[in-house]
């Protein structure tokens, strides 16, 4: 028995740097890996080109001065990695025995296959309220990224959903684009800190709804293109209801990094974070890299992740070159 398993393992494909993920971190590993001759194959997890796919335009990578669509960055990415030799494959890996190199890896396919380095680049997602009417308007409407999609919203009225640090954050951010900002919160204080509370208090149209939630998100549906018109929510203390007419809903309501198979092998935080050595992107685990926003709860943009996935495949490169 124990000899089969030996003859599986010897027959079984052996990659030098297999990337989690396909996102700008996983994407720019690749490119960084493909030029250094290094055998890459990423698997492109549940979403192929990551949460940038599901935005519009974006306007703040550097190099597109007329701004560009997600989808259309994601595949220039991809095409880039492609050049270089990168094979990527469909689904996610959801086994990793970390005890020794290389490591082996399964996927949700079934493959099988041993990799001597591994970078995850499985990103985070956005949490949502999970409100019937909130599907329709994604895209049109409803958004977690402030940063990314504020400014199609110049002059009008918005809500905030939240009450941490990133919902003040982007209620500050929002206030100087937009005519209003109403930021919806929970709860009769701020998770945020003081100082983050203090910007928000001392912005005049901010306008905070303590104690309240929100109930149903209303607009024009027309196919597949939607656009919001505004928001119905209610006191939770009172039952008292408000319409709010909003042009944009951002929530900002935390997000959750898609670490799961890593739990008990990599260091995280206490939110599943993966923790990377400083100004590195070495994980606990010699030998595996975490680059993008699963291990950046702070910044979260696409330049910070593809920046942290040249780090990863430079990291890789070095790493390969000592460990032969
Ligand atoms: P947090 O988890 O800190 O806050 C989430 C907020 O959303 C809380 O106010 C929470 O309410 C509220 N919330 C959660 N679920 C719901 C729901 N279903 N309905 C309504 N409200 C809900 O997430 P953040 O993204 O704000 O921050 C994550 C981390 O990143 C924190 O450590 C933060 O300090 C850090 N950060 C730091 C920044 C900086 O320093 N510049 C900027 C941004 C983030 P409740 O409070 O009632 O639980």
């Amino acid at each position: 028995m124990q000899k089969n398993k030996h003859l599986i393992i010897l027959h079984m494909e052996h990659i030098q740097c297999l990337i989690l993920g396909s996102g700008p971190a996983g994407y720019t590993t690749a490119i960084y890996t493909g030029r250094a001759d290094i055998k890459t194959v990423i698997y492109e997890g549940p979403l192929t080109g990551g949460q940038l796919t599901q935005t519009t335009e974006i306007e703040n990578f550097p190099g597109y001065p007329e701004g560009i669509q997600g989808n259309q960055m994601m595949d220039d990415l991809r095409r880039q990695a492609e050049r270089f030799g990168t094979e990527f494959r469909m689904g996610s890996i959801v086994e990793v025995d970390a005890t020794k190199r290389p490591f082996l890896c399964k996927s949700d396919f079934g493959d099988e296959l041993l990799a001597d380095v591994i970078v995850v680049a499985t990103g985070a997602s956005a949490r949502y309220l999970g409100l019937e009417t909130e599907e329709q308007f994604k895209g049109g409407g409803v958004s977690a990224c402030a940063t990314c999609d504020g400014y199609f919203y110049r002059g009008k009225d918005v809500a905030v959903v939240g009450g941490g640090d990133t919902a003040c954050e982007d209620a500050t951010y929002l206030a100087h684009l937009c005519n209003k900002v109403y930021m919806i919160v929970r709860r009769d204080v701020l998770r945020a800190s003081k100082a983050m509370q203090h910007r928000v208090m001392n912005t005049p149209n901010i306008e905070v709804l303590w104690n309240t939630n929100t109930k149903e998100l209303f607009g024009e549906v027309n196919g597949f293109m939607s656009t919001l018109q505004g928001a119905v929510v209610v006191n939770n203390k009172t039952g008292e209801e408000r319409t709010l007419k909003v042009d944009g809903f951002f929530e900002a309501i935390g997000h959750v990094p898609n670490t799961d198979v890593f739990k008990g092998i990599l260091e995280m935080d206490e939110t599943g974070y993966i923790i990377t050595k400083p100004k590195s992107t070495a994980t606990s685990v010699e030998g595996i890299f975490a680059a993008g926003d699963c291990q950046d709860k702070t910044y979260r943009q696409a330049i910070v992740a593809a920046g942290t996935g040249a780090m990863a495949g430079i990291e890789v490169e070095r790493f390969l070159m000592e460990n032969k």
